[in-house]
């Protein structure tokens, strides 16, 4: 082993000859080479290989910590002890600092002192040493890191402007690296990386950096004398990491995306060259990778306007000058105003009303999105609060959250305190998320959805088909609706095919599982009929209206009311009296769901549970909505009355519950009697749905009761029978107030002569086919008798005279075309039902009576007026 070499800088030769002195007395044996200025002493430590450096601070041609930095400028690896007076110790300290690792005082040094402290300096030097490498470079791949990168990079630009020696910067992505970990684990991940930088280490040339600043981000700083050798190079780094590894039997590849940048562009920091390089290298990403791009001037142009955006959106959040535009959501049935999507516009101080397309991928990038939500939901909500207190049902207010806000952070608290401090009902408020989002299956994820449908508020599926996985997102998570996407509904009565076919599928698929439908994007009547058909719940679009702000909203609103149902759609024909969807008694729910059904074409009762029984067996209804109380037994004895209240054999009772369907008390109530279970989050097109297919039962039920209480000849009912409903129907009449009843006597003309000639049995098929035809005239809610021998009556609730008389009148003709027989009519109309008469149910019976009276004298009247005739008489009773 050769002996240490020292460099001793020292200008007096008094203290050179001490110090050659005790170095004697070390005990190592120091070589010793002596320079008396500093200008010998940096041209030996360039040129020969030197241990330690022991530096004196006061020399002819430097002085102090000068002295020390150009040293160490010169060699930076050298180890470096200064002396100097007794009086300077502050100096020999801040000798330290500049890159010195350690000091002595003349005058108190003896040889012990001297080699402790060279063989430290040497030590300290080399742990330097080893920590600036581990500092310096990547773990795994032992390249150097951005901050060293960031070093050469600085020196790269130094002598850029120097020397004028150009440079490059690539900046290379492994587009799969993350597939790779994802499907291989990170360990052989990390075993190929290695592979990689191997290889791109010995496509860069001595001198050059090849730096790895991320995970799948390598950066490469090149002396460059032409374009077209980056560009070679950039094509052998291409094919190079696409080269096809086996690792532990695995073939292991990727693509690259290289971004590149050339220090013709100016710049003032260095670091910008590397911005540009990553800008270029994110093109070349989203044009699908596997390829380069060079940084060019639109590049820096639209980079440039972005970094101005950014800084003006941050001030524009500021300043409130980011605003909630309303797009209207309507009610397809109806064509109401269901509520308003909050759009977010920008009104830009010189550029106007900006579209969120102009700005929200940079509010996305700057990860403003929590920020740009905690400044719209405030302003959305009390908007929402203004317009109920305004005195309207509550309106269904949508806010888009952007993917990845979801799991953020306090999302679920913020909109919990915030639906509190306006007072809005959390089922007002929706929040509509791209089903992207979900492909992801995450836990999290899915957690966030759950808090936010805890709280009962609706999460909506926005731009519904589009993305991958959308159907099966319906299962997995928590869901209300979907929003089936503007570019399925284009695509309608636009001479494509195929749309069509999507978004019938889509609504039937999502009205199955119970999830509600919008459609967006309507911007024509034949798109609306076609959705509006498929029974699509929910519609928005240009058609109805465009975003607009919160004063022009308001406006529309108000004339949405003052116009009647619709300022949007022409309105929904006028369910005739007696023509309704079904009769529906809601207990104890209030809100607007009494409004809607109406709306939808329901006759819609309402009582309270104590008093709905009673209401029940008065007004007959033909469904119940029934919400489960608190207790168990009530229910149960609640939904066996309802159902015994019927007289024609057929209430059904849909239950509201919260509870599953397969619960034990649901269960237990569908077995005593209850028909269907809904919950209050069920979409209004499905509770509908249900309610339909119950009256359709009670409808059925009622028919098959009447033939099954009546004679098998007429199938219609007996004179008892007809009493009761007469009764039945009259009270409801008068409790209604205004409204009228007629009732008709149809008699057989000529029958005996039917008998006579053709036969007892051709009689009775005459009966039973007029019975039929005058059936088949009627409406649901009409009654039809056998009054006794060749006599009908029908009864029609809820008549004017008009009506009354136009029914007579077809009666009449049906029978004449289709029994090749005719009928003699006597019609007793009331068309006002006294209230008094609900009390009291001898004066009812009285009226009854009087009105069969009536009906049958203006029937012997038909007949004396020559047969096949109508009489009418109308009655007054107060
Ligand atoms: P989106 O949620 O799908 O919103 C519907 C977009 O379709 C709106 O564009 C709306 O103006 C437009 N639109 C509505 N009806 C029609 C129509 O009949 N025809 C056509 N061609 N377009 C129609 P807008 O307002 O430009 O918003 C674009 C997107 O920006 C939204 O798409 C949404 O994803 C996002 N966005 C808007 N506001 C916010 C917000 O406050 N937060 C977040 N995270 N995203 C927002
Ligand atoms: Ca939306
Ligand atoms: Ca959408």
């Amino acid at each position: 082993m050769r002996s240490p070499r020292l460099l001793l800088v020292e200008d007096d030769p008094a203290n050179v000859r001490r110090v050659r002195a005790l170095l004697r007395d070390c005990r190592e044996d120091f070589e010793v080479l002596h320079a008396d200025r500093l200008e010998t002493a940096l041209a030996l430590v360039t040129t020969q290989s030197i241990d330690v450096a022991l530096l004196d601070l006061t020399l002819p041609d430097a002085s102090g910590l000068d002295a020390v930095r150009r040293v160490c400028a010169a060699a930076p690896g050298l180890p470096i002890v200064v002396m100097t007076s007794v009086d300077d110790e502050d100096l020999a300290r801040r000798a330290v600092e500049a890159g010195a690792q350690d000091y002595l005082l003349e005058g108190a040094i003896d040889p012990p002192l001297l080699q402790r402290c060279l063989s430290y300096a040497v030590e300290r030097k080399v742990f330097e040493a080893q920590l600036r490498h581990h500092v310096l470079h990547d773990a795994s791949t032992g390249l150097p890191n951005l901050r060293l990168l960031l070093e050469h990079l600085e020196a790269a630009a130094q002598r850029r402007e120097r020397q004028g020696t150009p440079f490059a910067v690539l900046s290379i992505s492994l587009d799969n690296l993350r597939t790779i970990t994802a499907s291989y684990g990170l360990a052989l991940g990390d075993r190929w990386i290695n592979e990689v930088a191997l290889r791109l280490s010995a496509l860069i040339q001595r001198g050059d950096t090849l730096a790895r600043v991320g995970p799948e981000h390598f950066i490469a700083l090149v002396e460059l004398d032409e374009p077209a050798t980056v560009l070679r190079l950039a094509v052998r780094i291409q094919q190079d990491v696409q080269r096809r590894d086996l690792l532990d039997g695995e073939e292991l590849f990727s693509t690259a995306s290289i971004g590149i940048t050339t220090s013709d562009t100016q710049h003032e920091r260095p670091e910008q060259h590397l911005r540009d390089a990553i800008a270029a290298m994110g093109q070349a990403r989203e044009q699908g990778g596997g390829r380069h791009r060079i940084f060019d001037a639109p590049m820096h142009e639209h980079m440039v306007s972005r970094l101005r955006l950014d800084g003006e959106l941050r001030q524009a959040l500021r300043a409130d000058q980011l605003e909630p535009f309303y797009q209207p959501l309507v009610w397809l049935h109806s064509g109401e105003i269901a509520g308003f999507e909050a759009l977010v516009r920008w009104r830009h101080p010189t550029r106007g009303l900006l579209a969120p397309a102009e700005f929200l991928g940079v509010i996305e990038e700057a990860g403003l999105m929590p920020a740009l939500f905690e400044r719209l939901l405030p302003r959305v909500l009390a908007q929402a609060q203004a317009w109920q207190q305004d005195g309207r049902p509550a309106l269904l207010i949508n806010v888009n959250l952007s993917p990845s806000q979801i799991t953020g952070p306090g999302l679920a608290t913020l909109i919990a305190e915030q639906l509190t401090r306006f007072s809005v009902a959390p089922y007002s408020l929706g929040v509509e998320i791209t089903e992207n989002l979900l492909i992801e299956d995450d836990d999290a994820t899915a957690a966030a959805l759950h808090r936010l449908r805890d709280m009962k508020v609706r999460v909506l599926l926005d731009d519904f088909g589009v993305g991958y996985s959308a159907l099966s997102c319906l299962h997995r998570f928590p869901i209300d609706g979907i929003k089936v996407d503007r570019s399925f509904i284009a695509r309608l009565g636009a001479g494509e095919d195929g749309g069509a076919e999507i978004v019938r599928a889509i609504v039937n698929l999502a009205g199955g599982l119970g999830k509600s439908t919008t459609a967006e994007g309507i911007e024509t009547p034949e798109q609306l009929r076609f959705v509006r058909a498929l029974g699509c719940e929910l519609g928005q679009g240009y058609y109805f209206g465009h975003p607009r702000p919160a004063h022009e909203a308001t406006a529309l609103l108000q004339r949405g009311r003052t116009d009647g149902p619709s300022p949007l759609l022409p309105p929904s024909p006028r369910v005739a009296p007696g023509h309704t969807r079904g009769r529906v008694l809601l207990v104890a729910i209030d809100g607007g769901l009494h409004e809607r059904l109406e709306s939808l074409g329901y006759e819609v009762l309402r009582a309270e549970r104590a008093d709905a029984v009673e209401l029940a067996a008065l007004e007959q209804p033909e469904v119940v909505l029934l919400p489960l109380g608190e207790h168990d037994l009530d229910d149960a004895e609640l939904c066996r009355q309802l159902r015994d209240a019927a007289e024609s054999g057929a209430i059904s009772v849909v239950l509201l519950t919260e509870l599953p369907e397969d619960h034990p008390h649901t269960l237990a109530l569908i077995e005593g009697g209850g028909s269907d279970v809904v919950s209050p989050r069920t979409p209004l097109a499905v509770v509908c749905a249900r309610l339909d297919s119950q009256i359709a039962a009670a409808r059925a039920g009622a028919r098959l009761r009447r033939i099954a209480m009546t004679d098998e000849l007429t199938g219609v009912f007996s004179r008892r029978f007809l009493f009761g409903a007469l009764r039945r129907t009259i009270k409801s009449l008068s409790r209604r107030g205004p409204g009228g009843v007629a009732i008709l006597l149809v008699d057989v003309d000529h029958f005996r002569r039917v008998n006579d000639t053709e036969g007892q049995l051709a009689g009775d098929r005459l009966l039973a086919r007029i019975a039929r035809t005058i059936d088949g005239c009627s409406r649901d809610t009409d009654l039809v008798a056998r009054f006794g021998g060749e006599e009908f009556v029908v009864v029609l609730p809820d008549v004017e005279e008009a009506g009354a008389r136009h029914a007579a009148e077809r009666i009449r003709e049906r029978v004449e075309q289709r029994c090749l027989s005719t009928v003699s009519i006597g019609c007793a109309l009331i068309d006002h039902v006294p209230v008094a008469l609900m009390r009291e149910s001898e004066q009812l019976d009285r009226v009854i009576e009087t009105m069969l009276r009536e009906a049958d004298e203006a029937m012997a009247a038909a007949k004396r007026a020559g047969r096949n005739g109508v009489v009418f008489k109308k009655l007054r009773f107060d």
